[in-house]
């Protein structure tokens, strides 16, 4: 007895205090919760095995899978969302302070599984669901076109990443942003659905619901992402600056005070990193000549290299990795992805591996879902917590093991890189300082106060447009290239403020976590320079990942990250590890005019 308990007290220890514990209330909760994870994992098998068949066996006129899939989905949601589980959640809340730390949390996951469809509203959740199919099928089933010409959004990529015609990019711009007028009325829609759904669970709206998971208030979390900009503002600057002579000289033009949106290699100007080439790196030529398989095992060598387990037998034999033939009968989803099919053992991917640098890094990201899927399915923790710390940590995992992959004594010792190749650092920092620092204007700015606008403060239909570009400006310092209308719904041509929404500050905080992560690992562990690391063969690295992944969402994260990094959530190991960048930056930038002010 005296032993159970002292092995419980250990391992809440690294979480939380102790809670002052009465048994019988103790145990009527863990036996309502223990019914709620059982029934939840039976519900989520057919559920995801139908999702999965949707997605990787698509077959013309097959009516049946997607049939068969709804049906699990809306027994799953009839059951999380269900009367008797909100009622039962918040009697027992009320008592929280005399539950356990994990009891509450499990409580909270209900509450918050629950909100997304309440059976107590049920009128608005048909509403919401219809429209968000509506808005769904509007996104996707557009037709693109250039001047009249049928275009898909890969070519407007492809001309955006490449083009020097100015004339050109403008049309394939201008042609991306056609969608959101056809979405505006939607997302309005949408907004007062999203917002009335979780509403009937007291959440304050749409945008609160969604940061509730990192158990901030909205004003916490607009104010971290200030911060987050804050502290790589005078980074971005200095790219800004650099980015406007740059350009203006690659397109011949004067050089502009703010950047024109269709100058930027990509439709959002989130990511700008093609707009550099290292010289001395052909990781593409590399892999080619290694092929796709290669490229699969490779990367689960390198998990295992760090002391984690072979991939389960079974990932192999039912996940779906590779392109299809091009006789196939049936066609897959080409978007990587991985998926824990049971909150347990049953862990696989949907990908289509080919031997290149892009799928060499998303094998690496989709093995970092895989491993943490494994790490935390532990009696320690309950179905229901199977998640990551927060949103942020499950995607900066594999983020970080592709970023540690593609540095220069990792490429040499796994032979993608001959021994002592001269590379040109500053523009291997330079590239991936336009991915991982161009994303935070964009993501904790832009998208974030956008949404939070939306959401929080209801903003009017016919300010869609003007409030997008003002934040565009003052976060990215993009310009449309003339000016835009409310007849536009500029934001609305981005994926996720439709289908994906109040979340994208994650992707800005995974960016910031991931730096933490590989400063501590770098510095504390392998005692290497953060840009010169290998992580290969360190099971000492693999014990600090193991950690970091091990508890799920049993705690709060950042209690977490405070018992593991001895710190707070700081973009400082961020702006250190571009620091030599900064240097040069500066040097570029001498005499140059930056428009940007020197404060956000
Ligand atoms: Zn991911």
């Amino acid at each position: 007895m005296n032993k159970t308990i002292i092995l419980f007290a250990v391992l809440i220890t690294a979480c939380t205090n102790s809670p002052k514990v009465d048994q019988a209330v103790l145990s009527e909760v863990e036996t309502y919760l223990e019914g709620y994870n059982k029934k939840y994992q039976e519900l989520l098998i057919p559920s995801t095995e139908g999702a999965w068949k949707l997605n990787t066996y698509i077959q013309d006129g097959d009516t049946l899978t997607s049939k068969l899939a709804e049906e699990a989905e809306k027994a799953m949601v009839e059951f999380t969302g269900s009367a008797e589980n909100i009622t039962v959640a918040n009697k027992y809340l009320e008592r929280e302070s005399e539950l356990s730390p994990v009891q509450v949390r499990q409580l909270r996951a209900i509450l918050y599984g629950a909100a997304s469809s309440p059976a107590i509203a049920k009128e608005i959740v048909d509403q919401k669901i219809k429209a968000e199919n509506a808005q769904t099928t509007a996104l996707y089933g557009f037709k693109f076109n250039i001047d009249g010409q049928k275009v898909s959004t890969n070519d407007i990529d492809k001309i955006l990443e490449s083009s020097d015609d100015l004339t050109k990019r403008l049309s394939a711009w201008r042609a991306s942003k056609e969608v959101g007028k056809e979405l505006k009325g939607g997302l309005s829609i949408l907004r007062d659905l999203r917002n009335q759904t979780v509403q009937a669970l007291n959440f304050e709206d749409y945008f609160h619901y969604q940061v509730s998971d990192y158990g901030y208030s909205s004003d916490e979390l607009v104010a971290v992402c200030r911060d987050m900009n804050k502290e790589i503002w005078p980074l971005y600057r200095e790219l800004h600056t650099w980015a406007r002579h740059e350009l203006a000289s690659k397109y011949e033009e004067e050089v502009p005070k703010y950047l024109p949106a269709h100058w930027l290699p990509n439709r959002w100007g989130q990511e700008w990193s093609s707009m550099v080439n290292v010289e001395g790196v052909d990781l593409d030529g590399e892999l080619e000549k290694k092929g796709a398989e290669w490229v699969m095992t490779e990367g689960e060598k390198f998990w295992m290299s760090m002391g984690f387990d072979a991939l389960p037998k079974s990932f192999y034999e039912k996940s779906s990795l590779y392109p299809l033939p091009a006789d196939a009968s049936y066609s897959k989803n080409n978007h990587a992805s991985a998926w824990h099919m049971d909150n347990a053992d049953d862990v696989r991917s949907l990908m289509s591996v080919e031997p290149n640098t892009r799928w060499w890094g998303t094998v690496l990201h989709e093995l970092g879902h895989i491993y943490y899927y494994k790490t935390y399915s532990t009696s320690e923790v309950p179905i229901i917590l199977r998640g990551g710390a927060n949103r942020a940590y499950h995607e900066a995992m594999g983020t970080l093991i592709g970023m540690a992959s593609m540095q220069q004594p990792f490429l040499e010792g796994v032979g993608l890189m001959p021994e002592n190749t001269e590379v040109d650092e500053t523009q291997a920092l330079l590239k991936e300082a336009l991915d991982y620092i161009v994303l935070i204007p964009w993501g904790a700015g832009v998208m974030t106060e956008f949404e939070h606008d939306l959401y929080s403060k209801n903003l009017p239909v016919d300010e869609f447009n003007k409030r997008w570009w003002e934040l565009k400006k003052q976060y990215q310092g993009i310009v449309p290239p003339a000016d835009r209308g409310e007849e536009y719904c500029d934001a609305a041509s981005k994926t996720h403020i439709n289908n994906d929404a109040a979340q994208y500050y994650d992707y800005a905080m995974s960016n910031i976590l991931l730096f933490q992560f590989h400063d501590h690992i770098a510095k504390k562990i392998l005692k290497q320079d953060p840009h010169k690391t290998n992580y290969y063969g360190s099971t000492e690295t693999g014990d600090f990942m193991r950690a970091l992944m091990k508890d799920g969402a049993n705690c709060d994260w950042r209690d977490h990250l405070r018992t593991h990094l001895g710190s707070d959530m700081s973009a400082k190991a961020m702006v250190d590890y571009f620091s030599p960048l900064m240097v040069w930056l500066k040097e570029q930038n001498k005499g140059r005019e930056h428009t940007l002010p020197a404060t956000l």
